[in-house]
């Protein structure tokens, strides 16, 4: 089966029983049993429900993996993976990881005593430099936000059989349309599927995919125990779109290289970040282990004041977190999504005040240029 296809016929599709399509919504929390200890595959909706078992498997089938696990929040998913781990554990994580997963690890796992260090990851030697007798795995994000800094995953996958570690990849920017990182030897590939995977800014999910039986029943255990499931409606939700996650990535690639060529043009621009770029610092690692770019791209205006004027007067971005979406957004990390980050750290980063990060949606593109251009130019 080929990627498009897979996205509509992969998984579990329809239903046997009815005919359906479209796999029903089991709003349902239990199930009768024929007898004691007897089921039909399904007993209490946080071990197993059947809408959310059609996305979990379709999840791993699309990533290429053994099995999938859909969870309430792609922190619920990160949450989850983090307690495969145990007091004393260290992981390796990338330093510019998504600032919610930096709060996570920074002030809540820290009282379960796991051990972390951040490290550029883009620079494999670093990520050797770190690795200590108790390292237990490698978490990576590529590209990461908002600087879209690449790491290569077959190198980090060598660094990882080698010293015995698990390696854990955050593929949400990417998506599986682009990027399947288990094919490159990842053992685990997670999503906020918040963003690309469901689409319409109508869902809050986490998706997660594991390369193994053990993993498999490991992250199970946790599910079941920890319980950060994800309800049957956004299940459904998900499943739908996913359906046309390949043509809305086409589509979303298109509108943002005719974008990026608009944003090459304009003085009041400087540097653009955006891996499809071959000035882009990574742009050869990118294109060896993704086919695609995506449609996330940072531009440095000069200044928090032209950076506010273009927040303002834009008509069609709309000025909001997260990604992924129909509907193009626009944000400033430095305000925003990295306000937490001390201004020195955000500087040596390469985090200005004029660095406006855009994720561009399905709208037509000659719209957005145009709704950009007249805000620069106010
Ligand atoms: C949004 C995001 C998350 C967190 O997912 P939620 O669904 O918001 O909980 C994790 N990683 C990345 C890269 C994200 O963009």
């Amino acid at each position: 089966m080929r990627r498009k296809t897979k996205l509509i016929h992969g998984g579990i599709t329809g239903d046997e029983q009815t005919g359906a399509v479209s796999v029903p919504i089991y709003q349902v929390s239990t199930y009768k049993q024929d007898g004691v200890g007897k089921h039909r595959g399904f007993e209490y909706s946080r071990t197993g429900n059947p809408t959310r078992h059609a996305l979990e498997t379709l999840i791993a089938d699309i990533e290429g993996g053994h099995s999938g696990f859909a969870f309430g929040s792609g922190m619920g998913a990160i949450t989850s993976l983090l307690m495969l781990f145990k007091a004393g554990d260290h992981i390796i994580f990338t330093d510019d990881v998504y600032g919610g997963t930096y709060r996570l690890i920074s002030k809540v796992m820290n009282r379960f005593d796991l051990s972390v260090s951040f490290v550029d990851t883009s620079d494999t030697d670093k990520i050797k430099e770190a690795i200590q007798s108790n390292t237990k795995a490698i978490y990576i994000e590529t590209p990461t936000n908002p600087l879209l800094k690449i790491t290569d995953l077959q190198a980090v996958s060598g660094i990882a059989k080698e010293n015995d570690l698990l390696f854990i990849v955050d593929n949400t920017f990417s998506t599986p349309y682009w990027q399947n990182p288990i094919d490159q030897g990842a053992n685990i590939v997670l999503h906020s599927a918040t963003k690309y995977l469901g689409g319409h800014s109508d869902v809050v999910a986490g998706l997660v995919v594991v390369d193994s039986a053990q993993l498999a029943e490991d992250l199970h255990f946790v599910q079941n125990s920890a319980g950060a499931i994800l309800g049957p409606q956004d299940s459904w939700l998900l499943m739908r779109g996913i359906k046309t996650l390949g043509i809305r990535m086409e589509e979303i690639e298109a509108n943002t290289k005719r974008f990026i060529e608009f944003l090459q043009n304009h003085p009041k621009v400087s540097t653009i970040y955006y891996p499809g770029l071959d000035s882009h610092k990574g742009s050869e690692v990118h294109s060896k282990q993704a086919r695609g770019a995506g449609g996330m791209i940072s531009f440095d205006v000069g200044s928090e004041k032209n950076a506010d004027k273009l927040l303002t007067n834009v008509r069609y971005f709309t000025l909001a977190e997260s990604l992924g979406a129909v509907e193009s957004l626009i944000s400033v990390p430095a305000k925003m999504t990295h306000a937490s980050i001390p201004a020195e750290r955000r500087a040596e980063l390469g985090i200005t005040d004029g660095l406006v990060r855009v994720s561009i949606g399905l709208e037509d593109v000659e719209d957005l240029i145009e709704d950009v251009g007249q805000a620069l130019d106010k």
